[in-house]
């Protein structure tokens, strides 16, 4: 069995990094079958197993623990593969280390917890073992880069970051929504830092798999977790979007994964170029935006106005949205521009009026 060495994988390869697995260890029927099955497809390169669950509400199948660990364990020898379980407690990282197991993952729900994410690295201090970081449920860049800097800070060398989604109030039709700013925000901060994908949790049904995975490779990232069932239709967790060897298989020899690096061609510094100046007329056009609202916040103070006026901002919104849909702009892409600059309007306002009142 050769031992892992994920740092080698991410320089010598361009190659995405394939996980994949079913969500739950059940019983060690479906085990076995699914390992049989992922260990005669190259392109995996690990096996993912929750033998702990995290369940939101109480009474649901907490995983097998134990006992699943020594089936990886013998499964290991047998068919040459590695495996990447999650944890969530300093047990489990005891666990993991005494039954060989090559990589685990911080979960979601674990890595927005600062008390856990601390104690699990403490547990890992003096480890060579590999460690994935999952994003936490609520949208904050800065909870996950400080899980990752607390793995980092007790000396671990082989980090990974995992997208998955995050879960919001509207999640467009996803289990979780992708916002893939943050994970390219997270690119942006850790240019080294080897970044996967989890489709299965951002989509939550199987049917976006192949979309989000393709998504995720023409953003550049390393690799994916796919959540693979011998027979999705009796999964215990996670049903909808376990999918099977055979629709894994498809999706991977279908996915399209182009090169990100030089010589970029002629014709695209042509395009950047303009691309360039219209970004610099539009920095232009809002500067001059902002440019007149001191005047606006002036005559709400000595009309004694409030900042904000529901119907002029309605009326923003509506015939900007309206324009935007002519010159064939996505809507809801309108919205969220202007939602902004809307707000950044108020902020100014906010500001000047406040000092003009702090000088009366
Ligand atoms: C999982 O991978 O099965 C899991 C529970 O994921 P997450 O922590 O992303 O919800
Ligand atoms: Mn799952």
């Amino acid at each position: 069995m050769s031992t892992l060495n994920i740092n080698n994988f991410f320089v010598s390869n361009n190659l995405p990094f394939i996980i994949a697995g079913p969500c739950s260890v059940e019983n060690k029927a479906q085990l076995t079958r699914i390992v049989q099955d992922l260990s005669l497809l190259p392109k995996i390169k690990m096996i993912r197993c929750g033998i702990w669950k995290p369940r939101t509400r109480p009474g649901g199948f907490e995983g097998l623990g134990n006992i699943a660990l020594e089936w990886l364990c013998e499964l290991k020898q047998q068919y040459n593969v590695h495996f990447a379980v999650e944890v969530a407690k300093p047990q489990h990282i005891e666990l993991c280390l005494k039954n060989n197991i090559d990589t685990v993952w911080i979960g979601a729900r674990t890595c927005g917890n600062p008390f856990s994410v601390n104690e699990l690295s403490e547990a890992l201090r003096g480890t060579e073992l590999p460690v994935m970081i999952k994003n936490p449920l609520i949208p904050d860049i800065k909870l996950w880069i400080g899980a990752i800097e607390r793995f980092q800070q007790v000396g671990i060398r082989q980090l990974i970051a995992i997208h998955r989604g995050f879960f919001l109030h509207n999640n467009h039709g996803f289990r979780n929504n992708p916002l893939w700013e943050i994970p390219m925000e997270l690119k942006r901060n850790m240019p080294h830092l080897p970044l996967l994908c989890d489709p299965s949790h951002i989509a939550g049904k199987k049917e976006l798999i192949a979309n989000l995975s393709q998504t995720a490779m023409d953003l550049n990232f390393d690799g994916l977790m796919i959540e693979v069932h011998p027979e999705p239709e009796h999964a215990i967790t996670d049903k909808e979007q376990q999918i099977t060897p055979s629709e894994l298989t498809e999706i991977l020899d279908s996915l399209i994964v182009r090169s990100s690096g030089m010589p970029l061609p002629e014709e695209l510094s042509y395009f950047r170029t303009k691309i360039d100046t219209l970004d610099h007329e539009l920095l232009c056009i809002l500067a001059q935006r902002f440019s007149i609202i001191n005047q606006i916040a002036q005559i709400k103070v000595n009309n004694n106005l409030s900042v904000f006026q529901l119907d002029r901002w309605e009326q923003i919104l509506n015939t900007r949205m309206e324009t935007g849909k002519n010159m064939h702009i996505d809507t809801e892409f309108i919205k969220k521009i202007f939602e902004q600059i809307h707000c950044e309007s108020i902020r100014i306002q906010d500001l000047i009026i406040n000092k003009t009142e702090i000088k009366k």
